[in-house]
């Protein structure tokens, strides 16, 4: 038996004899440090940051935005390393003839695709001329 299979079996008796002192494996800490919420967040279940999980989330409550096709919730999330997003859900009511609906669903899901994308980067070049004058 080499040394390290010496040190083993001693470490695995002393284990069974319940004297186990010496550690052989690092255990990774589940529970960081708990973090303080922003204001946005609502600090309550849909808080997983709080209590310091390594994948927690900040998240605000949801608006709700009730229409005559759906509803349209929105939820700001950010982790803790400080990257944030927004979910949007959107649910819509379909048509009930099976070949419309399927056009709607794809009509839909390109034209959320390209609202986003047009938001997006309008919002990039209007941002931009406010952070040249500042800097
Ligand atoms: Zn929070």
């Amino acid at each position: 038996m080499n040394a390290r299979a010496w040190a083993a079996a001693r470490n695995l008796a002393a284990a069974l004899r319940g004297g186990h002192t010496e550690r052989t494996t690092t255990r990774r800490r589940w529970f960081g440090a708990a973090r303080a919420c922003p204001s946005w967040c609502a600090s309550d279940h849909r808080c997983t940051a709080q209590h310091g999980y390594s994948g927690g989330e900040h998240r605000s409550e949801p608006l709700v935005w009730r229409t005559d096709y759906g509803t349209l919730m929105a939820s700001r999330v950010e982790t803790l390393s400080r990257a944030g997003h927004v979910e949007l859900r959107l649910s819509v009511r379909l048509d009930s003839d099976d070949q419309v609906a399927a056009l709607q669903a794809r009509m839909l899901t390109a034209g959320v695709d390209l609202a986003a994308s047009a938001i997006l980067a309008a919002a990039k070049e209007t941002g931009r001329p406010a952070l040249r004058a500042a800097g």
